[in-house]
Parts: structure tokens; C-alpha cells; sequence
């Protein structure tokens, strides 16, 4: 899911071809509460999404190599030799790691990232009824998914796909998940699964050192409460690959000049990411489980958005720095 403020926000473009639903509605749903917004995503095909920006890479002259994957790297003199599964050996004045979840050049360089992961399962599965392409769910709640949430997405129009992301919970996703879709749908056909883990931790600093910068989900550029990070990442990708370029020119790569990178990103989402693991650590806590519940129950009973947030501060005025900051808690649901 990409939201298509944020594409605009961070102007990242998302060609027709990949695009699988344009959903306009969002619901979220907790215990016995639920309500809709309007909230347009772009549901994205990811493999095809990954293969057009791989694509626009070469037709900007980058070298793509697939098929083996790096070993190690060593610096050696002003720089780097990477070596690779292959045999293949390349050197380098300046690396940038983007490897995802693994961090492997991140610890190579002896960096460090903040540790705090999403386990995720998502299935696509195919009802034998059509299905309500307009809206997206999430689902939050220990019950559904422990530290995260869970997603109803379609992707076509007897399609859905449905998956959650957890944290420090006991029981695996797949109980999460089949509880689930036992509970809302019936004689689905699974036809594909797909898991993985997302980086919740927050942004890594510093990201960057002599002649290296990570960048994406290796530098924790994922969003805290969301788990989204592409559109944080490509957008990250993009300061990286300018400060890359004057850094070459320049023929310095040392820390001092590669810190513009990191000044960068930092203003663009990782001061928002901070405030995000703010407020899920507030949210995690007893006052906040306190406040969900007081604020579904003025909902409930008819007390409209701005009603409820006016009650809410007059119960608690310490709340009132999460209000002053709306503008950033905005993005944070965009990107
Ligand atoms: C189930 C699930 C659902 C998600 N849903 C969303 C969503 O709806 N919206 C959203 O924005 N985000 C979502 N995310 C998070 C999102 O996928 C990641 O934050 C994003 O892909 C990070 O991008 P990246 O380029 O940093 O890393 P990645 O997309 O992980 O890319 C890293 C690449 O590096 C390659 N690589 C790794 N190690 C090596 C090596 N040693 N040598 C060579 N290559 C290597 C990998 O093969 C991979 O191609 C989801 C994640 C999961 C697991």
C-alpha cells in the first residue's frame, strides 16, 4: 500500500502498470468499534513495482548485477573492496547500503540500528463473492495482532489480501492471521503467502561513516507505527544518491561531507518517525490503552472528531503537544 498523498508528498511516481486497486476509503476497527475516512491508496503488484524502479535505475545509467549477493566488504586504502557470492570482487570510493532488513553492511561498517522488529504473514486469497474494492480495513487490538495490526486490502474483485505484523508476542503470526480470516471470511482459497520482518525500531544515527551511508529499512527508515517504508525509503534513496554525487565530485566521502545526507532525511521523516514511536510506546502504555478506550466510547455516543479531541485535552492537557504537532501526526499516516 502506498498512499497516494505521500507519492505526491515525496513525489515518487507509480506508473498504471503496477497499480492492482485504488481504494478510496479507509476503516479502522478496534474491538466492537469501528468508523471510515477518506484515505486514497495505491495498492501495488510489488513485484512489478521493485522491477520498473530497477528499470528506471538502468535507464539512468546504473549497472544492474542479479544473481549473487555480497559477501563482505573490507576497506582497503581510501576505500572499499566488495566481494561477492559469485567470486566477483568490486571496488569502491563510497557504498550504500540498502539491503533491507539484514543489515549485513550496516554491522560490516560497524554501525548500529536500533532493534525492534514486526513479524509479518500476509496471504492473498480468492472469496467466491465480490468484495468491496473502495475500502481498506485495518484492525488493531491484542487479540488480532499484539503490538501492530492487521490489513484487509483488495486487489481484485474477488480478491483480498490479508496479513498482519506483530511484535513481542508469544504466539506466531499464522495463529494470528488463520484466527482471522477464520473468523471473517468463509471457503476462501488461499493463493499465495507471504512473510517477512519490518524494522520498527526508528531511525538509525548516525546512518552514515567514512565513505558510507545505509539507506531505506537498513537505516530504519521505516515508519514505527505503520511498518511502511517505501516511499520513506525512495525518497531517502533519492538525498542519498544527490549527496553520492557531490560527495564523487568533490573527491571527499569522508563522514564530515556524507552528514548532509543524514541532515536531510532527518527532516523529512526521521523527526516524524521519533514522534511515531512516541506515540505507540503512549499508545502501548496503560494511560494509553485508557484513552483508546475513552475516546471510542465519546465516539460511540455521538460526540463528533473535534468534540471528542476537546474532551479528551480537558481530561488530560499533557496530550496537548500531540495536538500542537498535527501537522507531522499527518504525514506520519502518509509515509
Ligand atoms: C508483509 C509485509 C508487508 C509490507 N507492507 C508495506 C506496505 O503496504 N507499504 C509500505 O510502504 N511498506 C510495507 N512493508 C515494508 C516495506 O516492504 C519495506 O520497508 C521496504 O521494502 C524497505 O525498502 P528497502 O529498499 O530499504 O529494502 P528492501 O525492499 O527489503 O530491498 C532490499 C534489497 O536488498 C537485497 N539484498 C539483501 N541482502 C543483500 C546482499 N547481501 N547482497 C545483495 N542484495 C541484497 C534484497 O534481496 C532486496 O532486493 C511491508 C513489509 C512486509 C514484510
Amino acid at each position: 500500500m502506498l498512499t497516494i498523498t505521500g507519492c505526491r508528498l515525496l513525489k515518487v511516481e507509480v506508473p498504471n502498470h503496477v497499480i492492482q486497486a485504488r481504494p478510496e476509503m479507509a476503516k479502522i476497527s478496534y474491538k466492537n468499534f469501528s468508523f471510515e475516512f477518506p484515505f486514497k491508496i495505491y495498492v501495488v503488484d510489488r513485484s512489478r513495482f521493485d522491477k520498473y524502479l530497477a528499470e528506471e535505475a538502468v535507464k539512468a545509467g546504473a549497472i544492474l548485477k542479479t544473481g549473487s549477493r555480497v559477501k563482505g566488504i573490507k576497506r582497503r586504502d581510501h576505500g572499499w573492496v566488495v566481494s561477492t557470492s559469485s567470486g566477483e570482487k568490486f571496488e569502491s570510493k563510497l557504498i550504500v547500503g540498502a539491503e533491507g532488513f539484514k543489515v549485513l553492511s550496516v554491522e560490516w561498517v560497524g554501525l548500529k540500528r536500533p532493534r525492534d522488529n514486526a513479524v509479518c504473514l500476509q496471504y492473498e486469497i480468492e472469496l467466491r463473492s465480490p468484495i468491496d474494492q473502495n475500502v481498506i480495513e485495518c484492525i488493531f487490538g491484542s487479540d488480532v495482532a499484539p503490538g501492530g495490526y492487521a490489513w484487509i486490502v483488495p486487489i481484485g474483485e474477488e480478491m483480498l489480501r490479508v496479513g498482519l505484523g506483530i511484535r513481542r508476542s508469544r504466539r506466531s503470526p499464522k495463529y494470528y492471521l488463520e484466527k482471522l480470516l477464520k473468523e471473517r471470511f468463509q471457503g476462501y482459497r488461499i493463493i499465495r503467502k507471504m512473510a517477512g520482518i519490518v524494522s520498527v525500531g526508528g531511525p538509525m544515527t548516525p546512518s552514515y561513516t567514512d565513505g558510507y551511508m545505509a539507506v531505506g529499512e537498513a537505516a530504519g527508515q521505516v515508519n514505527p507505527l505503520f511498518g511502511m517504508g517505501c516511499l520513506s525509503s525512495i525518497a531517502c534513496g533519492r538525498i542519498a544518491g544527490k549527496v553520492a554525487v557531490k560527495a564523487l565530485k568533490k573527491d571527499d566521502v569522508s563522514a564530515n561531507q556524507l552528514r548532509e545526507y543524514e541532515n536531510e532525511w532527518w527532516d523529512l521523516v526521521g523527526r516524524n518517525y521519533m514522534l511515531a514511536i512516541e506515540i505507540r510506546n503512549l499508545l502501548e502504555s496503560e494511560k494509553g490503552q485508557k484513552l483508546i478506550k475513552y475516546v471510542a466510547a465519546e465516539y460511540r455516543s455521538g460526540s463528533g472528531i473535534g468534540k471528542t479531541i476537546l474532551k479528551v485535552l480537558s481530561k488530560d492537557p499533557s496530550l496537548l503537544k500531540y495536538a500542537l504537532n498535527w501537522s507531522r501526526i499527518k504525514k506520519i499516516a502518509y509515509y
